[in-house]
């Protein structure tokens, strides 16, 4: 299968940051940034930026440009050019037209409370249909009762039945926009991604990333996910939740409080080094096994 990298870059190690341009940056977000970063240079690896724009409803204009300028400024540079989602959307058209030929996917019209009701794991009842409903519809894929695992690289054992804990789960929104599992797996697979570090939120999605790759012929990767941040009441940090936007003035503090998060213990000596150094220094002792796994830290501590 071809990949973006096959015809420039090359290295053992292909990591990437997705960043969904909902917003600028936020500390959540730089987390993120910063352990898919340093896990791929102390592995000398490459590290790959996908701006996963595949949503323009919620994506603010600028964000996608502010989001790179950030990363810049906190000294996180990214190897060849940044891929835009909303660039492929052809490449995800086929696929699904491939799992449609094969009879792997299906119109669904179910409203979320009729989902609900269902106790929130869609039970098939659309599988039968033969024709695409008047209404709006997903499309949605078949899934089979297969157990999915995988040695998170953080976490541990993970394990999920994806046609029972998950069930058939959608791959075109009813907006007609990609799911994002579909474009991930579809982007993953393209750029060669063969390392994801991400946050802990999406530990979940992982088993219907899995289950889309065996289907679609696709390497799985190895996974890591490190804690992310919420609130007292448990929500992520997120730019849906207004999470302030990181201030880039105070990039190496920033490095600094990512580092201490991520379990990395940074030397005090180095608070006042500039980003690039802390870095530096973050790739030369970089110990995944020293990332917590989970790190509630109210985020008003990090203020
Ligand atoms: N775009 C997703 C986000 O910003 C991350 C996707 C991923 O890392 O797989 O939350």
């Amino acid at each position: 299968m071809p990949t973006q990298n096959s015809s420039n870059l090359t290295a053992e190690y292909v990591g990437r940051f997705a960043p969904s341009p909902t917003g600028p940056l936020h500390f959540g977000s730089l987390i993120a940034a910063v352990a898919s970063y340093v896990d791929a240079k102390a592995n000398r690896g490459l590290w790959l930026l996908r701006m996963e724009d595949l949503d323009p409803p919620r994506e603010p204009p600028g964000a996608a440009e502010k989001i790179l300028l950030q990363l810049q400024q906190l000294q996180l540079e990214w190897d060849g050019e940044v891929l835009y989602q909303s660039q492929r959307l052809s490449a995800y058209e086929e696929v699904l037209e491939s799992l449609s030929s094969r009879q792997l996917c299906f119109p669904c019209s179910c409203t979320r409370q009729q989902i609900k009701a269902m106790g929130s794991i869609y039970d098939g009842r659309c599988r039968k249909r033969n024709k695409p409903p008047q209404e709006a519809f997903a499309i949605r894929l078949k899934t089979d009762p297969v157990e999915t695992e995988f040695d998170d690289l953080v976490q541990g054992l993970f394990q999920q039945n994806i046609g029972r804990d998950v069930g058939d789960f959608v791959v075109r929104r009813k907006d007609n926009f990609f799911a994002y599992q579909l474009a991930v797996a579809v982007d993953d697979a393209f750029q060669g991604i063969n390392t994801i570090i991400r946050g802990f939120d999406l530990l979940d999605s992982t088993s219907r990333q899995i289950y889309l790759q065996s289907i679609l012929g696709y390497p799985t990767p190895r996974y890591g996910h490190v804690p992310i941040i919420v609130n007292e009441q448990g929500e992520k940090l997120s730019k849906q939740r207004f999470a302030p936007p990181v201030d880039t003035k105070n990039a190496s503090q920033l490095i600094h409080l990512a580092l201490q998060f991520l379990g990395q213990s940074p030397p005090d000596g180095l608070r006042k080094a500039c980003a690039a150094e802390q870095l530096q220094w973050a790739i030369e002792h970089w110990r995944i096994q020293a990332v917590p796994k989970l790190a509630n830290i109210p985020q008003d501590s990090l203020r």
